[in-house]
């Protein structure tokens, strides 16, 4: 029985976010011929949001969609090869990089680029799936601007969710802090700000029953975990901070992540703990998290991978 000839590349892309795409435009241009795979959702987390006024670049703003069907064009354009697929897992064992797409397909690479992205958490109503991108976000910072001067409720009580909060606080009239606990998990600076807001509402022991409205979001239904009195909050934004994943479950083997799961890369550049593999975007940042930021941690991928190679004399 012949054997199937594994792929080999020089720079392959797991993931097709900012930061996916923008390696690739680097990686391409350098002539490092990248392959990438798009993972389960082509695009990313951007093609599940509608306007993008923050990104520079488009004055007048853009749908997420749109936005990164260019930032692939311009990928292409410069030869690099988008493939349907999902890396499954990685042996990155004695200097090994090798990579499984879809359970079967294996290929080699001289250099590692991880742009595979993180997913928010989600609450799992029905009501949330359907009004998400019209009224329900997992970022105030991409859409609280839509909801100026209007009231909004927001979910959650970490860092993110008293973060969010207070910056909605500054766009809104009114914000709903829906915390299912008697206390929040934030830091104590991070609560104090929540505190200090006029107009934050913080309403503790509750749980969200559901999303009210048909096209867009016009209210929220709420209970309190120990009374189990029900009310209805009118609000047209519905923000869920309740956590983020980072989709790096089949790297946890091989490289260096903290306990949430975000790689862990070198301060001030991309490399992982294993040599020619680099990661990028928000697999790597649970910080900052914007388009943008992981655009530019994607470039930084690119010039590390391809600084890498110079170095091994491969390219
Ligand atoms: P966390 O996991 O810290 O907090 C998630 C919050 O959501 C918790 O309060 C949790 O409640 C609540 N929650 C979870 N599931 C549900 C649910 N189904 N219904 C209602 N509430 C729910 O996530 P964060 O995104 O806030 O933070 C992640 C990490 O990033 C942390 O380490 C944080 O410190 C860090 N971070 C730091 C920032 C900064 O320094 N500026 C900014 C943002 C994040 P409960 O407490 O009851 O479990």
């Amino acid at each position: 029985m012949s054997e199937e000839k594994v792929e080999h590349v020089k720079c392959l892309i797991i993931g097709s976010g900012p930061a996916g795409y923008t390696a690739a435009i680097y990686a391409a241009r350098a002539e490092m011929q990248p392959v990438m795979y798009q993972g389960l959702q082509p695009g990313g987390q951007l093609t599940i949001t509608t306007d993008v006024e923050n990104y520079p670049g488009y004055p007048e703003g853009i749908q997420g969609p749109e936005m990164m069907e260019d930032f692939k064009k311009q990928a292409e354009r410069f030869g690099t090869d988008v493939r349907y697929g999902l890396a499954t897992a990685v042996d990155f064992k004695d200097g090994k990089h090798e990579v499984t797409i879809d359970g079967n397909k294996k290929i080699t690479a001289d250099t590692v680029i991880i742009s595979t992205g993180a997913s928010a958490k989600w609450l799992g109503l029905e009501s949330e799936q359907r009004l998400n991108g019209f009224g329900v976000s997992a970022c105030a910072v991409c859409d609280g601007f839509f909801y100026k001067g209007q009231d909004v409720a927001i979910v959650g009580a970490g860092d993110t969710a008293a973060e969010e909060a207070t910056y909605l606080s500054k766009l809104c009239n009114k914000v709903y802090m829906l915390v299912r606990r008697d206390e929040m998990r934030a830091s104590k600076v991070m609560q104090n700000r929540v505190m200090n807001a006029k107009n934050i509402e913080i309403l503790w022991n509750t749980e969200t029953v559901e999303i009210l409205g048909e096209q867009s979001v016009e209210g929220v239904k709420v209970v309190n975990n120990q009374t189990q009195e029900e009310k209805t909050l009118k609000v047209t934004g519905f923000f869920v901070a309740i956590g983020h994943k980072p989709n790096t479950d089949i790297f946890k083997d091989f490289l260096d992540m903290d306990q949430t799961g975000y790689l862990k890369v070198q301060s001030g550049n991309t490399k992982t703990n294993v040599k020619g593999v680099f990661a990028c975007g928000d697999a790597a940042d649970k910080i900052y998290r914007q388009a943008v930021t992981a655009a530019g941690t994607g470039c930084m991928a690119a010039l590390d991978a391809e600084r890498y190679l110079t170095e091994e004399g491969l390219h």
